[in-house]
């Protein structure tokens, strides 16, 4: 018999959202995290979109800035500004560490310093091993379910989850943690900015600058593998350019980070028999801004509800549930914005034609925000006639 009937890998927001909603339907989870402490080492720039903390029941206490303006500076250095709600921003140690807590307050078993190192499969149960890294010893334990959610760096070459392009759509980042000795012009803390340009070297960049109460995450992202000393050049160049604009003759110091993130399609497949798929291991970002913990946990709310429903006799198949809700929810977005990111990529020009035209249709600009399945018909017939109009000036544009 299985020891429990879920076991997670990974206290990220697909995980952590995973664990706390099954345990709060009476599932017996436990959490394998290879980190000592929940979150204290993810890099990211932690802009959430509107409404997550509301619909992922998480405290505001974690909000560090309001941000209800974007900013998005194009290859040939115009810019556009939009209203987004009342998007936000927070530190992942504050998100992920948030979320694990209330887990626990479900009664969920996290067990971090757990590195997970493999799984085996029978009929009815998976047998996880991990390595313990408190005690120096190999574990095992064995679930009726495993929710793996251990989001870029996960290694899925063999077994059900192969993808032979992934490597393809991995996008190097480094950010710092930029430390002013005063605070930052006030438009800095309302404003998200997303810069997409063509380094010197002929890279297609996308660097960002988001909020924080007592620091701005700064960073960029290229494609593919790049020397570090390159990386941290055009990091540099980035913010001596923002320095100007947002805190001039201001002193600073900067806490450096790195990390991949994934900017390629989702994976084909996402659940097999006792093992279901989440987050950014599965390939559940947003191409066009990097945007992926709502995905995130949203795939783990749909990893939960899948195991639920299966205990409870309402479905046969968690694997079948999860697959159906998550495809449903995510793909035909995220590939659309995969496909956009490319033909966009390809001839700078384009990403002005698109921004003007959100600048001046923000109805255009506000139903992006959304996920697909949320559109009534009208909604989708206009998003057809702003796609196609975009599509034509676009693909004349030189
Ligand atoms: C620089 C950068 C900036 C970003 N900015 C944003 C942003 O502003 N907004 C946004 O929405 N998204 C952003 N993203 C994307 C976002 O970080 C991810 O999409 C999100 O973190 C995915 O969540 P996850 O739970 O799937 O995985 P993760 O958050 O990566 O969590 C995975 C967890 O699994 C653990 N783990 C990994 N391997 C193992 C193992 N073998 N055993 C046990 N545990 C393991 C890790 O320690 C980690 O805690 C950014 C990403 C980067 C790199």
């Amino acid at each position: 018999m299985p020891d429990v009937d879920l076991v997670v890998v990974g206290c990220g927001p697909a995980g952590g959202i995973a664990a706390r909603e099954a345990a709060r339907s009476g599932v017996q989870t436990v959490v394998l995290e290879r980190d000592a402490v929940v979150g204290a080492r993810r890099v990211c720039a932690a802009g959430l979109r509107p409404g997550f903390c509301e619909q992922f029941d998480v405290p505001a206490a974690i909000v560090h800035c309001e941000t209800p303006h974007i900013g998005l500076i194009s290859p040939s250095g115009r810019r556009y500004d939009f209203e987004v709600g009342a998007a936000r921003t927070t530190t992942r140690e504050e998100l992920d560490g948030t979320i694990a807590q209330l887990a626990r307050g479900e009664g969920v078993d996290i067990r971090t310093s757990a590195l997970f190192r493999g799984v085996t499969t029978s009929s009815d149960a998976a047998t996880v091993e991990y390595a313990d890294g408190q005690t120096g010893r190999r574990r095992h334990i064995s679930a009726r379910r495993v929710f793996f959610a251990q989001g870029s760096t996960a290694r899925l070459d063999e077994g059900p989850f192969g993808y032979d392009r992934w490597p393809r759509g991995l996008i190097t980042c480094f950010q710092y943690r930029l430390f002013p000795s005063r605070p930052a012009v006030p438009v800095a803390y309302r404003t998200l900015e997303m810069h997409y340009y063509v380094s010197g070297s002929r890279r297609n960049v996308i660097a960002w600058m988001f909020p924080k109460r007592d620091h701005l995450a700064i960073g960029l992202g290229v494609m593919g593998k790049i020397a570090g000393s390159e990386l941290r050049a055009e990091l540099d160049e980035f913010v001596r350019k923002l320095q100007r604009r947002l805190f001039p003759d201001v002193a600073y110091t900067i806490r450096e980070e790195g990390n991949l993130l994934y900017g390629g399609k989702p994976r084909p497949t996402i659940a097999s028999g006792q093992l279901l798929l989440g987050g950014t291991a599965a390939g559940l970002v947003d191409a066009t801004t990097g945007e992926g913990i709502h995905e995130a946990a949203a795939s783990g709310r749909f990893a939960a509800e899948a195991v639920v429903a299966e205990k409870k006799g309402k479905t046969a198949s968690a694997a079948v549930h999860y697959r159906r809700a998550t495809t449903r929810a995510f793909y035909g977005r995220l590939r659309h914005r995969h496909k956009l990111m490319t033909f966009l990529e390809r001839r700078p020009v384009r990403f002005d034609i698109l921004f003007e035209q959100l600048e001046s249709t923000p109805r255009f600009a506000k139903l992006l925000q959304h996920d697909r399945h949320d559109f009534t018909l009208p909604q989708w017939l206009y998003l057809y006639a702003q796609a196609a109009r975009f599509g034509l000036r676009a693909s004349v544009a030189r």
